[in-house]
């Protein structure tokens, strides 16, 4: 086939793929529940063996979001760390869909009020990636739907290698590829994390555990009740799981200059310099919404959030498909499940994008999440269960390790929201694994009111539990105690003494 024979074959063929695509994108994806069930083998008894062993005050199941903020306050509070984490990079969900770092400021009816009440390592942290150019830096957003008026975007990939700088600074022994699997016990109180990987399995004997694998898997080895809470989330977000995706190669001028009647919903971005993102930053497709045009995006029944130029030129670095899939990613079949039918999604969308969206012509996938973004699964019972009237009521406590006041489902229902002065507190109690003495939970998998999880599981609400969950849990081995013996006082200093902000400082960018 000569040049121009191939061009014109392409343009047919591209015709052609546009008219067979809304069909094409309705075909069901093959899903596990459809092949035929292998047949039991019954149950096979493993021989007990004995394994090496390693000594250490605190192991941390789990280097995702929460993690790598409680293994570094950890180790800066004097503690050896080991930390497991089954993927090849540190980061966790921040790094495989949550870059939108929800939040580190107060709710606040009027922007001129914004207040930032998030310091510690979450700031820390995005500090040191902006400046390795891997933040958008706080971005004024007076008209956002969570009142909260500045926003960050964070790069997947500069994350991972910042938080590796500060886990090499900080000492702590990091296994990667490494499954935590079980654990042994000594009547309330765990005495050892059995972990597996290329070298075999072994032991963690730890002073101290934090559990941040998201799914409670330290908990659920230890005995601690659980709440499955995902079968809930359609309510509030559209589904358990997601998987979101970058999109290249997009001509923002065109999609700007031919947005057909409210394709995408502007959100008004301006960086501190004064400098306007491209008039808008966001773009939202609502499924049923659009016109004619739109037939193979409405078809996915799926709902779209994607993100104007945040970090990278004439890419959408965010592709959030909030509809997802809803299914149980804390056991194998489901979590396989997911992982397969949202790579398929994920090739229909960035096609249906590209075929019908003027402007994303030449796009491309320029990246996706490694893994099976999990919104919930299931959660760990703890001694306080924060609940969204006390969110709501901007409730304070007498053991607080930090401040949050971003709600995630504040834009539907604005009573979701803190009240004035705009956010509440998370209670050490809200770490503890419920009858274990040496268990801490961190980041998604505690809360189990729905909407008041909307609120404790994004990004900046699972770093600050970390960070409350290293320190106290570097004291407890300092001191030979349990979780519930440490004296509030000396929790409190140590977070102090890490930059952890206790009470409300004004306006700090
Ligand atoms: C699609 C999607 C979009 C989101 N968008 C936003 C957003 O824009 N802004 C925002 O603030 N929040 C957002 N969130 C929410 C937020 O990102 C997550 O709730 C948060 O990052 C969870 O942090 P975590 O530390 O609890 O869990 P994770 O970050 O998921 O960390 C858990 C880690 O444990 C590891 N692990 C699990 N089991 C084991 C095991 N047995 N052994 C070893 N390792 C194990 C995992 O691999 C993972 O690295 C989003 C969530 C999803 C799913």
């Amino acid at each position: 086939m000569n040049d121009i024979s191939r061009r014109s074959f392409l343009k047919s063929s591209a015709v052609a793929t546009m008219s067979a695509l809304a069909a094409s994108i309705m075909n069901t994806p093959v899903m596990a529940e459809e092949l035929e069930p292998l047949p039991s083998a019954g149950t096979v008894l493993e021989p007990a063996r004995e394994v090496p062993a390693i000594e250490c005050d605190v192991f941390v199941a789990g280097a995702g979001t929460a993690g790598v903020i409680a293994a570094i306050a950890a180790a800066r509070a004097g503690a050896s760390v080991v930390m497991v984490e089954k993927m090849p990079a540190p980061g966790g969900t921040l790094c495989n869909g949550g870059i939108g770092i929800n939040s580190m400021f107060a709710v606040r009816e009027n922007p001129e009020d914004a207040e930032r009440i998030v310091g510690g390592l979450c700031y820390e942290l995005m500090d040191r990636m902006t400046q390795e150019n891997g933040t958008t830096g706080f971005l004024y957003t007076p008209n956002n739907d969570q009142k909260t008026h500045y926003r960050m975007v964070a790069d997947h990939e500069i994350h991972k290698g910042v938080v590796c700088e500060m886990l090499l600074e900080a000492g702590v022994h990091l296994m990667l590829q490494t499954y935590f699997c079980g654990v042994r016990m000594e009547g309330s109180k765990i005495t050892a994390a059995f972990i597996e990987n290329k070298s075999g399995r072994s032991a963690i004997v730890a002073k101290q555990y934090i559990d941040c694998s998201g799914d409670g898997d330290v908990a659920e080895a230890a005995g601690v009740e659980q709440v499955e809470i995902w079968q809930d989330y359609d309510q509030v977000v559209g589904a358990p799981c997601g998987m979101v995706f970058g999109i290249g190669g997009i001509d923002f001028d065109r999609v700007v200059e031919e947005n057909p009647n409210g394709a995408y919903r502007p959100v008004p971005i301006t960086y501190p310099n004064g400098e306007n993102l491209l008039g808008s930053g966001s773009l939202k497709f609502v499924h049923g919404r659009e016109t004619e045009k739109y037939a193979p995006l409405n078809e996915l029944d799926i709902n779209f959030f994607t993100s104007f130029n945040f970090l990278h030129e004439n890419e959408s670095v965010y592709v959030n498909n909030s509809k997802g899939v809803k299914l149980n990613a804390a056991e194998a079949e489901g979590l396989t499940q997911g992982e397969m039918e949202m790579r398929i999604k994920i090739m229909r969308m960035a096609n249906a994008f590209k075929a019908c969206v003027p402007g994303f012509e030449k796009s491309y996938i320029t990246w996706a999440s490694n893994q099976l973004g999990i919104r919930a699964s299931k959660v760990t019972v703890c001694d306080y269960d924060i609940s969204q009237e006390e969110i709501a009521n901007a409730t304070r406590f007498e053991d607080e390790i930090g401040l949050y006041g971003f709600h995630d489902y504040g834009g539907k229902d604005e009573t979701c929201l803190p009240k004035a002065p705009g956010f509440y507190g998370f209670p050490y109690r809200m770490l503890l694994a419920k009858g274990c003495d040496n268990l801490y939970m961190a980041g998604r998998n505690v809360t189990t009111d729905i909407y008041a999880h909307m609120s404790t599981r994004n990004t900046v609400g699972c770093m600050i539990m970390g960070q409350g969950a290293g320190v106290a849990a570097a004291l407890c081995a300092q001191k030979g105690c349990m979780s519930r013996e440490l004296p509030y006082e000396e929790l409190r200093e140590k977070l102090l003494e890490q930059g952890v902000v206790l009470e409300p400082q004004g306006l700090l960018l």
